[in-house]
């Protein structure tokens, strides 16, 4: 039996989308974050992956690499995800825990996980699960919620925060949400098996104050000049680390063995129409309107 998961913040039915992001003053963290990514990925790729991808909003910042995996525990996201861009050989969603990733070894030699692990109780161990796919010599870009912002210091040092964000372990401030301190995420990338490279500081500028006053084009500007400070002085609500995993260039896994089984690790699963069978156990994964839906085994 697969060891059970924590708690995961469940987006499912959730209109994310249109509540969260779209004309709800976040055209500044959209446009930081993607300035980030173009800074960090690299520029060639086989197979690149979104971990938590939900609705694809970054989707299209992969247009160089061969193949694309959107996945996140959210099927209607996913949904969502696939009306706007469509199916094809080179676009595969799929639905999956984070704790129980359902790819096989040498999966993916592109990665990215944005706006997620702040929800995940057990960041480590989701980590070592994204380790585990990736191929040696891959790229791994991970966007945290930084507990030690400047924010969060002002707060404690004028006494009207009673957490420290000096101290290293992570902070959760609302039930699923954690900020996280950058010392404790490297270590977690480390013990995981990334090898952290450069760490960019986004999104130094969210404040309303400063959205209402100052016009978006320079908002962008600025946190452009701000980002390459988070080398040395990682005080912004969000940070980007690259990492890479060791050893030399290899091919990606197949498209016919990109996936294990969830439930026992067995690879690679087999397709029979619509349905992902497991080798050893026979464990049986659903595959819906053209998503992979590895949150269950099919038990009929
Ligand atoms: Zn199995």
């Amino acid at each position: 039996m697969p060891t059970p998961s924590p708690a995961v913040c469940d987006y499912e039915g959730s209109t994310y989308r249109k509540d969260f992001w779209e004309g709800k003053g976040r055209d500044y963290e959209d446009a930081v974050e993607r300035i980030a990514l173009r800074r960090l990925l690299p520029t060639a790729g086989q197979r690149y992956v979104d971990f938590g991808g939900g609705f694809g909003r970054l989707v299209d910042e992969a247009a160089r690499y061969d193949q694309v995996v959107l996945m996140d525990y959210s099927r209607s996201m996913l949904q969502d995800a696939q009306t706007r861009l469509g199916q094809s050989d080179r676009m595969i969603y799929v639905a999956a825990d984070v704790y129980h990733l359902p790819f096989a070894d040498n999966a993916f030699d592109v990665g990215i996980m944005c706006r997620v692990i702040h929800h995940l109780r057990d960041a480590p161990a989701a980590l070592r699960q994204i380790r585990a796919s990736m191929t040696p010599d891959a790229t791994f870009l991970l966007e945290f919620a930084n507990k030690q912002n400047f924010k969060a210091i002002v707060r404690y040092l004028l006494r009207l925060q009673t957490w420290s964000p000096y101290s290293h372990e992570p902070i959760e401030f609302v039930e699923l949400n954690f900020d996280f301190h950058p010392a404790y995420i490297q270590a977690a990338l480390k013990a995981a098996g990334f090898e952290p490279q450069r760490r960019l500081a986004v999104s130094s500028l969210r404040l309303g104050l400063l959205k209402r006053l100052l016009p978006l084009g320079l908002m962008v500007a600025l946190d452009r000049v701000i980002q390459p400070t988070g080398g040395v002085l990682p005080i912004s609500p969000s940070i980007f680390v690259e990492n890479k995993t060791s050893g030399s260039r290899t091919p990606v896994a197949p498209l016919e063995a990109l996936f294990k089984c969830p439930s026992c690790g067995a690879a690679p699963l087999r397709r029979e129409r619509d349905v992902m069978l497991c080798p050893t156990h026979g464990h049986r994964w659903a595959i819906h309107n053209g998503i992979y839906d590895f949150k269950e085994p099919l038990t009929s």
